[in-house]
This record gives C-alpha cells, sequence and structure tokens, in this order.
C-alpha cells in the first residue's frame, strides 16, 4: 500500500465533508505528556471531567491495540456574533462560550470523524479506527499539536495559524501506518497576555491549568460556586473565552463557513430573567443543541443568579426572593440569597430594608445547613456596604471582548 498516496486522498476528502484541517501522527506514548499529568494530579489542578487513567490518556494503543497513527481533525467555529443583543437594565444577557454557540460540536465532529473512518476502511478493508472528540480518552490538544495543526499556547489552547484557537478538535486513532506530519513551532514568545487576563489567576504558569481555579470549570459544576469565585464570574453562563480574547493570535480570526456553528443570538446571549423560571423542556428546546446543555439547567440557572447579582438588578428582586423561598434545590436558593445580599447593598433604602426582613423571615424556616449560613452572611452584607464591582453595569463585556466579562 502506497500510505503517502492514501494520506493525500483521506485529506482530499476530510476537505470535501468540512474538515478544515488535518495532521498525521503516530501512535506513540505520550511520555512527556504524561509525567506533566502527573504533576498536575499532584497539585489538584484536574477538573474531575477528565479520563483519570493517565496511561489511558497518554497511550493511544490503550484505545486501539496495535494503533500505529492518529489522525487530528480541527473545524474553525465563529469568534464574532452578528449584531449581538444588547443588555439594558432590566433585561440583562449573559452569555456562552463561543464554543458553546451552535450546534454541538460533539455531535458535529462526530459524524465527521465517522465519515472520515468509512472513507478509510472502503479504501483499507482491515483499517480500524476509534473517534473521539473531547470526552475520549486521548488529549485531544497533544494528538493536534503532534499532528502539525497547531501548537498548544500558554493558554492551553490549541493554536492555529489560520483560525486561531477558535476551533474543535477530535481525532482518530488507527491501525495503519501513515506517515506523520512536523508539528508547528510554538509561537508564544515572549507574550503572557492571556495569564495577565485570567481573573481568576488560573492559568497559574505557562501552559499550566488549574482547573478549580477557572471560570469555564467552575460554570459547569452543579455545587454552589465558592464565594471568591463568584464576583469574577460577570455574564458567564457556560465557559470562559478571555484568554482566547486577549491572544494576538486570535486577533481578526472569524470562520463562519459552516452554518451548524452560527449562533443564535437568543441561546448564545440569552436573557437572564427568564431563564430562572425556565422548566426542563423549555431549557431543552433553546439549549439543547449546544453543548452548554450537558451539564442540565441547574448550572445555568445558578450562574444566571449569579449574573444577576453582577448587574445588580433590582428588577430581579421579586423573582430571586421567590427562588431563595420555594426552589427545591438548595444550590439554587444558596445562589438566590446570595444575590439578594448584593442587589440589597446597591439598591439601598427601603429596598434594602425590605430584602432584611424577607432573609431573616427565610433564615428562621430554612432547613439547610449551607443555604442558612448564605442567609445569614446576605443578611451580614445587608448591614454593611457595597464592595462596588459591577454595581450599576449596564454593559456585558463579551460584546467588546473585554478581560472581565468574556466568556468560553
Ligand atoms: S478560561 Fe477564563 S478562568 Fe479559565 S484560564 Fe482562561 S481566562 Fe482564566
Ligand atoms: S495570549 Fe500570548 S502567551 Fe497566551 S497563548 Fe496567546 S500568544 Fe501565547
Amino acid at each position: 500500500m502506497d500510505w503517502q498516496a492514501l494520506k493525500a486522498d483521506v485529506i482530499a476528502y476530510a476537505k470535501s465533508i468540512g474538515i478544515d484541517k488535518i495532521g498525521f501522527a503516530t501512535a506513540d506514548p505520550f511520555v512527556e505528556l504524561k509525567a506533566r499529568l502527573v504533576e498536575h494530579r499532584r497539585k489538584g489542578y484536574e477538573s474531575g471531567f477528565e479520563e483519570p487513567d493517565l496511561d489511558k490518556r497518554t497511550d493511544p494503543s490503550r484505545s486501539l491495540p496495535g494503533a500505529r497513527s492518529l489522525i487530528a481533525v480541527a473545524m474553525a467555529y465563529p469568534s464574532r456574533m452578528e449584531n449581538p443583543p444588547k443588555s439594558a437594565p432590566g433585561a440583562y444577557r449573559g452569555i456562552l462560550c463561543r464554543a458553546a454557540w451552535g450546534e454541538d460540536y460533539h455531535v458535529v465532529l462526530r459524524e465527521r470523524l465517522d465519515r472520515l473512518a468509512g472513507y478509510i476502511r472502503a479504501r483499507v478493508p482491515d483499517a480500524q479506527c476509534v473517534a473521539m472528540v473531547d470526552t475520549g480518552p486521548l488529549v485531544d490538544r497533544a494528538v493536534a499539536e503532534r499532528a502539525g495543526l497547531g501548537w498548544v499556547g500558554k493558554n492551553t489552547a490549541l493554536i492555529t495559524p489560520e483560525f486561531g484557537s477558535w476551533v474543535y478538535l477530535g481525532e482518530l486513532v488507527t491501525n495503519l501506518p501513515f506517515p506523520p506530519d512536523t508539528p508547528v513551532t510554538e509561537q508564544c514568545g515572549d507574550c503572557t497576555a492571556c495569564l495577565d487576563a485570567c481573573p481568576t489567576g488560573a492559568l497559574v504558569g505557562p501552559g499550566q491549568l488549574n482547573s478549580q481555579a477557572c471560570l469555564a470549570y467552575l460554570t459547569q459544576v452543579k455545587t454552589p460556586i465558592s464565594e471568591a469565585f463568584r464576583d469574577k464570574l460577570g455574564n458567564r453562563l457556560y465557559g470562559c473565552d478571555t484568554c482566547q480574547v486577549v491572544c494576538p493570535h486570535n486577533r481578526k480570526k472569524h470562520a463562519d463557513h459552516h452554518p451548524e456553528f452560527r449562533p443564535d443570538p437568543e441561546v448564545a446571549k440569552p436573557l437572564l430573567k427568564p431563564l430562572l423560571s425556565m422548566g426542563k423542556k423549555a431549557f431543552q428546546q433553546r439549549f439543547g443543541r449546544s453543548s452548554a446543555a450537558w451539564r442540565g439547567k441547574k448550572p445555568i440557572q445558578r450562574n444566571a443568579i449569579l449574573a444577576l447579582a453582577h448587574f445588580r438588578d433590582a428588577s430581579a428582586i421579586p423573582e430571586l426572593l421567590a427562588l431563595a423561598e420555594r426552589d427545591e434545590r438548595p444550590v439554587i436558593r444558596g445562589a438566590a440569597a446570595w444575590a439578594l445580599g448584593k442587589i440589597g447593598v446597591s439598591a439601598g433604602g427601603a429596598t434594602r430594608d425590605r430584602l432584611k426582613e424577607a432573609l431573616a423571615a427565610l433564615a428562621t424556616r430554612e432547613r439547610d445547613e449551607e443555604v442558612r449560613l448564605e442567609l445569614r452572611r446576605a443578611l451580614e452584607r445587608l448591614g454593611g456596604v457595597d464592595s462596588g464591582r459591577g454595581r450599576g453595569a449596564t454593559r456585558d463585556a463579551a460584546e467588546d471582548g473585554e478581560p472581565g466579562g468574556t466568556a468560553r
């Protein structure tokens, strides 16, 4: 078999089905990566969403015995929204990260990879291919880097010369010995823009991410977000794009040639208040096509509550009080109590007094220890002064790429 010729045909086929970038690499174990992952775990930087078996994460032959090569693919997605709806007082909006704007990339890339595997099997009947997109054991960025699609920047994103880091990644593990491509040289140089811009200091060093402090991860947890991070959340409902927005290699990079990845503004930048009372069915109808839906509606509703606090939106007080009083989920009651404390301090006067009374009454009835604590803290805050940031905010910074408010 002329593997070079087959490789050229596979590349041509991949382009014909809308894959923007394709590269080939050996299936050797990722030895250096494993050492870094061991260290990462030791320091407690993992998110918990990763494959726990580090051998599986770094040795392709654990996914496909006899693996000989890896085929990395990338599809580019938009970095801008045309005519984004704007927040206004009483009608504030949240934002999903760009990777969640369009149709769920897991579905789209998986379908492309299945077609690519089908093409390869038609050419080589005993070919074996295992497809992965994000949730597979291998580290997509490491595979893409080895296959020459781009380099992993200090922000831990895979940066391609053509599309910046606005790309979805996936790969095939195969038993075929395709000739490998050459990795791209790292081009961060002296730049530290991403490390400087990260609102939480989650980028603890070049290419080192403490997931436990990363807003992209925190927006997805189902438990309460620790208080230290709540004020950093801005209007992010799912993910965080800040360390990508500031990257000079993303400047003017905007690919909107895949219709399935174009954002519906009411999904990508939804009004916050209607989210609070959204039922399961309505949530699925609105967000079901986006990858943001994978954790269900609770984290997004919790984040919407925190975003309303960020905007100090006093018009949301009735809905927030109803949640703090009646929602059956302690995470939601606790978030609502926190938000009411923030908003009440900002509003001052009679509103503040009314909230103090209402929250004090709730504190006597609340049975959940964590929520009682939130109520007590909110009451303390209502007896103090507003710490300031976000007060009277009418702008959601995702519109202008400001580091403090973009979302991924
Ligand atoms: S995604 Fe956001 S919080 Fe996470 S490292 Fe990047 S800028 Fe920091
Ligand atoms: S912002 Fe600068 S340091 Fe960070 S990934 Fe981009 S080029 Fe590299």
